[in-house]
């Protein structure tokens, strides 16, 4: 696995539940009414650490939107999607923003401290 040079965020923030990658930050969600496949969404002003797939048209309950996934750059899951372009006007805020589904970023902090202690150990074991 090559170098990764991750972001990392202070405050309340959301991880991918698989790496513990920083993502976002519970400031930057704009709306916390979003649904995905999965339940819940928020919806971020911005997020870090992530790679975008390709552009798609997905048809959604408030219309035809261009989005792409959006992907954990720590290990390749899918973590929600950016919206590039809405179609209706209503919707058009939504552009350039970033879906992150819920059930896969939520992690608790104290897990996100265990995990930087675990990972220490390892480092010094080797
Ligand atoms: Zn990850």
């Amino acid at each position: 696995m090559g170098m990764l040079f991750l972001i990392c965020l202070e405050g309340s923030i959301y991880s991918c539940k698989h790496c513990y990658t920083h993502l976002g930050l519970a400031d930057d969600i704009i709306s916390k009414s979003f649904h995905c496949r999965h339940g819940k969404a928020y919806l971020f002003n911005k997020v870090v650490n992530i790679t975008v797939g390709e552009k798609e048209e997905r048809m959604m309950m408030t219309g035809m939107h261009t989005v792409v996934d959006i992907f954990c750059v720590g290990c390749g899951s899918i973590v929600g999607w950016k919206y590039e372009a809405a179609q209706e006007k209503a919707q058009k805020y939504k552009e350039g923003k970033f879906i992150l589904e819920r059930y896969p970023v939520t992690v608790a902090l104290v897990e996100v401290k265990l995990f930087t202690v675990l990972k220490k150990v390892l480092d010094e074991q080797v």
